[in-house]
């Protein structure tokens, strides 16, 4: 059984919402964001 992997198109906040989501229910999850952009969203 291989590593579970999610791939997220977009780092803004639908994206890194679904990424960060995706990480606290699953932490052995391999996620990869891509982002056409220089910046990614991210809040404290
Ligand atoms: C004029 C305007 C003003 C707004 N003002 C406010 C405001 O004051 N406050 C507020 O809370 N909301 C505001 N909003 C709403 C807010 O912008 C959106 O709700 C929010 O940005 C949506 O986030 P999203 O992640 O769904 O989409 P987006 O912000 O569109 O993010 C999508 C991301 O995907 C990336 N992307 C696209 N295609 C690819 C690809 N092929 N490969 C890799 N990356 C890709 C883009 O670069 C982008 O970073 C405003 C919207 C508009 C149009």
């Amino acid at each position: 059984m291989g590593t579970e992997k999610l791939v997220v198109i977009g780092g803004n906040a639908a994206g890194m919402t679904a990424a960060t989501k995706a990480r606290r229910l699953n932490h052995r999850l391999q996620i990869k964001v891509f982002e056409k952009g220089p910046y990614v969203s991210y809040a404290s």
